[in-house]
This record gives structure tokens, sequence and C-alpha cells, in this order.
């Protein structure tokens, strides 16, 4: 390599950027700083605040954001990075399409709840290693359930309280964040199963169905249920877990999804978002999916575990409960990065102001993981993952979907080379692994 070329190369890593002009919306719920400055050096944030206090340094490669808005790196706390459209299936052949779908969304975190341990900690191994592009991951590997696990590929089966030991720490050696405990599980199971992980200094996410959002479970010690409850949650228990800490990952997408309400207009698979990196068969599988009868499901009641899901939502804010946001995808109209784009704009739905709602899938993402020192917001120090979208989404939350560029960790995505390519990209090709 040339010299003179290879020096330009160093200088242009050393040198900083800064956004200008832009609106910036830094994850903490305040109101937005019209104007702002933003300089980020090396994988940090260097400085951010108002243009007239944040001085742009010599060299700086410039970003022009006026008529744009930078937030947080977009968090999605409930994700299964198992590749499948329907959230049965899988393909692991297209982990890269999955990872693809998430960055050129804007979602630079993930917390999958569950997956097969070694196939999600070798995918956060390699994009740590700078070997594939995706996402910062979390994960909790295995879900440990009862004795006759739901998801069997995926799933610790439990039938006696002397063997949670084993598997917690099986977890535990996996590099797990969380622990997480599943619907089969009794409360009392699931107590045995947060006794077994503080001895292990490993806290529990819980999803235990209808027993989602109630005291009992609550009271077992479980940092956070993976799901905000479908049916009505009593003052009490709110109060407990506000008192308590218990977070809530809030995944009204997957409501919706099983509610069906996206299909009545299919026109939402035609957005860059989706079109750009669903491959074909995948496409064709959901559009053959929501057009079929709904038959045998009763989407009116799912639709009302959808509002009530909604009203908890809006009530644990109130409370001062940690929401997260997460999604549960993939399912059919609730999809890797889109997703959480929807997410978004059903938490808006269900009553919170659009700040919030930031907050829930930056900082709040965060502090679950207990990584907000590191990331989640825009503030000197933290790790540059950001997002630069035109629009507002302080005044109109779906503005988050007009993205102009996506930076991680100081450097900017190209975007452009995430989209589906058929020359380089396999298609879809599920495989179910759940065989009941
Ligand atoms: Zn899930």
């Amino acid at each position: 390599m040339p010299v003179l070329f290879a020096f330009l190369l160093v200088l242009q890593a050393a040198a900083p950027t800064a956004v200008v002009h832009v609106r910036l919306i830094d994850g903490r719920g305040a109101a937005p700083v019209e104007n702002a400055t933003v300089v980020i050096r090396g994988d940090r944030i260097a400085a951010a605040g108002p243009a007239a206090e944040v001085k742009v340094p010599a060299g700086a490669r410039i970003v022009e954001g006026r008529g744009m808005s930078l937030l947080p790196g977009l968090a999605d706390m409930h994700t299964h990075l198992s590749g499948g459209w329907d959230g049965e299936s899988s393909d692991y052949l297209g982990n890269r399409l999955t990872m693809a779908a998430l960055l050129y969304n804007g979602v630079t975190t993930v917390l999958d709840p569950g997956d097969i341990t070694s196939y999600v900690k070798q995918l956060r191994d390699e994009i740590r290693g700078g070997r594939l592009a995706g996402p910062r991951i979390y994960y909790t590997g295995l879900v440990l359930d009862g004795a006759k696990p739901v998801w069997p590929d995926i799933s610790g089966a439990i039938a006696t309280t002397d063997q949670v030991g084993h598997f917690v720490h099986q977890m535990k050696q996996a590099d797990a964040t969380f622990i997480k405990a599943y619907g089969g599980l009794s409360t009392d199971m699931v107590k045995a199963v947060v006794d077994a992980a503080a001895r292990d200094s490993i806290r529990v996410i819980a999803d235990v169905w209808q027993r989602n959002g109630t005291l009992a479970d609550a009271q077992t010690g479980i940092a956070a249920f993976a799901h905000a409850a479908s049916l009505p949650m009593t003052d009490e228990t709110i109060r407990y877990m506000a008192d308590h800490g218990t977070a809530t990952i809030t995944t009204l997408a997957v409501y919706e999804s099983f509610a069906r309400r996206r299909f009545k207009d299919m026109s939402f698979l035609d957005q860059p978002l989706l079109k750009d990196i669903l491959t074909p068969t995948y496409i064709r599988q959901i559009r053959a999916h929501g057009t079929t009868s709904d038959a045998g499901i009763d989407t009116a009641r799912i639709a009302r575990g959808l509002s009530t899901g909604q009203s908890n939502v809006k009530r644990m804010f109130a409370a001062g409960i940690l929401l997260a946001a997460g999604t549960d995808a993939p399912y059919p109209g609730d999809y890797y990065g889109e997703g959480l784009q929807r997410e978004l704009e059903l938490l808006v739905e269900a009553g919170l102001k659009p700040l919030d709602v930031i907050s829930l899938a930056t900082r709040n993402a965060a502090r679950l993981v207990r990584a907000d020192s590191e990331w989640g917001t825009v503030e000197p120090g933290k790790i540059a993952d950001l997002l630069l979208v035109r629009g507002d989404p302080s005044t109109r939350i779906s503005d988050t979907r007009n993205i102009v560029m996506v930076i991680q960790g100081g450097r900017v995505i190209d975007r452009a080379a995430l989209r589906y390519d058929p020359r380089r990209d396999p298609d879809y090709h599920p495989v179910v692994l759940r065989p009941h």
C-alpha cells in the first residue's frame, strides 16, 4: 500500500465525526435539543448538546443533520434470532439476513430470550469479533420449562427442583445475561429457579403465560416479565413491582400479530424497511398467511388481549415500573427490526408520549441489562450507537422509520450492503424445530 494512502486511512480512522444542525433526542426523556451538535471520536460520543455549547473539532467529518433527528440506536429486548417467519420454523442459514434486518431498521442491540445456546453465543461472538455485521446481542440461551417443554429444541426440561441448579449453572457458564423461566414451570418452580440463579449471581426473566403480570409470580423475585400481561393486572401487583424493581418487556407487536390486525391491509409489506431485506419466499409465505381465513383463531379475544396489554403498559409506566421495548419477533406481522418500529407505534397507541417510548427502546433497555453506563443514551462517554432519521419522532413516532443513517460503535453502517441480494444471500429455507 502506498505510504500516503496508508497515512490517509489512519487519518480518516482518527478523525472525529460531527453531526450538526440536528434535533437531539438523547434517550433520557427530556425535551429535544434543537440545533444540536454531536461529536463522535472512535467508538464513543465525545460531546453532545446545543450548537452554541459544543465546538466542532478541526478536521471533523461533518454530517449535516438539518431537518433530521438523532437518537440512540434502538434496542429490541425480546427477539429470537432463529430466522423463521412464523415463530415456529427456523432459518439459521439466513443469520446474515436476520442480523442485517435488525441493523437496517436501526436496531443496534437485542436480547434473545430463548434460543439454541451454542448458536446464539457463537452469533454474539462473531459480531463481537467484527466478523459478522449485527447488533449487540444479549441472550438467555435455553429456556427452562416443565417436564414436557413446548419448545424441546431450545428448552431445558425440569421435572424436579434438584435439576434446577444444573441448568442454571450451565447457562451461567455459557455467559447468559438472564435465566429464562417458561410457562410450564409452576410458580414454586419459578421461585426455585430464582433462588438457584441468585446463588450463581444471575437474574431471571419469565414468560409464565397467563400468569404474566400476577402478584404471585412477581413475588418469586424475577427481574422481569418477558411480556406485558394480556390479562388485567391488579393495582396491588403494579405497586409490588414498582416497589421491588420488577421490570416488564412490552411485546405488544406479538399480540398484534396474533390478532392479525396488520393483515387487513397488506401494503405494509411494500415499505423499504421490510421489502429491502426480506427474501422472496419469506414475503410469499407472509402474503399467503395474511390472506388465509381466520378460521379457528379467536382474533377478537386476542385483540382484546392487545388492548389490555396496552392498558397494563400505560398503568405500569405511570407507576414507575421499568419498561423495556421488545417484540417477540419473528411472527407474521412482527419482523426483525421493523417489528420494533411497529412496537414503538403500538406503545404510543397505548397512550405513552413518543419521547417516553423512545426511552423504553434505548435507555430503559440498557437499564434492564445493567449496561446503561455503556450505551442507551446520547451522552459523552457512551458508545456511539446512533440513529439519524428525517423528521421529528418526538412528535410523530413513525418518523423513526425515516432512516437516513445508522451508526454503530462510531462507524457508519453501509445500509445498502445490508439489503437482500439474490446473488449473495440464500433464499429462505425454513426448518421446523417444533415437532408437535
Ligand atoms: Zn419469546
